[in-house]
């Protein structure tokens, strides 16, 4: 039923080479996107690129090499996709690390280091999107932010407010890019089963876990299959929204 959902339009998924984004191109290739798949190390993104393979053979992937934090890389992503496409339909802002630590440790690089990838990242991400997609007539922007940007975490502050600023992003960006057509949309996770989640400490995420009302852990294809959503005309009017992904730990 996917198959068509996305047949020939363009996508690039930031942050590619595994987890939510690896999740996000397969269920993107399998609805039959072309997906530009990217990631900081070109081994990393092809050996995702086989991944991908494996499950949509036949898949149309490009690999683009970009370091989100560097805006010369996301300036050189889109340049390598326009290239090749001549055009953008759907951009997911999904790169993203963790910066963990009690207010007293938070360090300035810290904060730089984080915000340089989850905030400035997705920032860059939009504005050179946003003239791909204007140039034919509209697109779909989504965003990972999370549920520590909705709901904040002690000990999780420099991540927590870079996520609250992409909800920040995204509503602003909605307001301004719908004269274009341009849809902006923002995915909430909760707990998602990532190599991110697996590396906070054991006590931390038996706790985590223990509090999801839905008593489970989230899959990464249960994200991606929200970002389909919104990548998709099935979500034709939906712009400016923060959707939770979470098995209820928001409710
Ligand atoms: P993950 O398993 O740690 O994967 C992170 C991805 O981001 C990797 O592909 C990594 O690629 C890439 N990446 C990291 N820094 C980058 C940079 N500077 N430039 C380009 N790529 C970069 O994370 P995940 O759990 O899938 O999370 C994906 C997104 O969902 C993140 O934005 C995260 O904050 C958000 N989220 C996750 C959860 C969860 O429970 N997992 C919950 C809420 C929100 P390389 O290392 O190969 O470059």
């Amino acid at each position: 039923m996917n198959a068509a959902l996305l047949a020939d339009k363009v996508a690039f998924v930031t942050g590619a080479t595994r987890g939510i984004g690896l999740a996000t191109a397969q269920a993107f290739a399998a609805a039959g996107a072309i997906v530009a798949m990217g990631g900081r190390n070109l081994a990393n993104i092809k050996a995702a690129m086989e991944q991908v393979l494996q499950f949509c053979p036949g898949a149309r992937l490009l690999p683009v090499v970009c370091d989100v934090g560097q805006e010369q890389d996301t300036k050189l992503a889109f340049q390598i996709i326009f290239r090749e496409f001549k055009r953008l339909d759907v951009f997911v802002a999904n790169a993203g690390i963790l910066g963990d630590g009690l207010l007293g440790m938070v360090t300035r690089q810290q904060i730089v280091t984080v915000f340089s990838t989850n905030v400035f990242g997705a920032f860059h991400g939009a504005q050179y999107a946003s003239r791909l997609m204007a140039r034919h007539g509209g697109g779909s922007m989504i965003f990972l932010s999370s549920i520590m940007g909705t709901q904040g975490s002690a000990g999780q502050s420099v991540y927590s407010g870079s996520k609250a600023a992409i909800i920040g992003l995204v509503k602003s960006l909605a307001k301004e890019l719908a004269p274009k057509n341009i849809r902006v949309n923002c995915i909430a996770p909760g707990f998602i089963d990532t190599d991110m989640t697996r590396s906070i400490p054991a006590d931390k995420f038996a706790e985590r876990a223990a509090s999801i009302p839905m008593g489970r852990i989230g899959r990464p294809d249960e994200v991606a299959n929200v970002s389909l959503f919104l990548a998709s005309d099935l979500s034709g009017y939906v712009t400016g929204q923060v959707l939770g992904v979470d098995g209820g730990m928001l409710i």
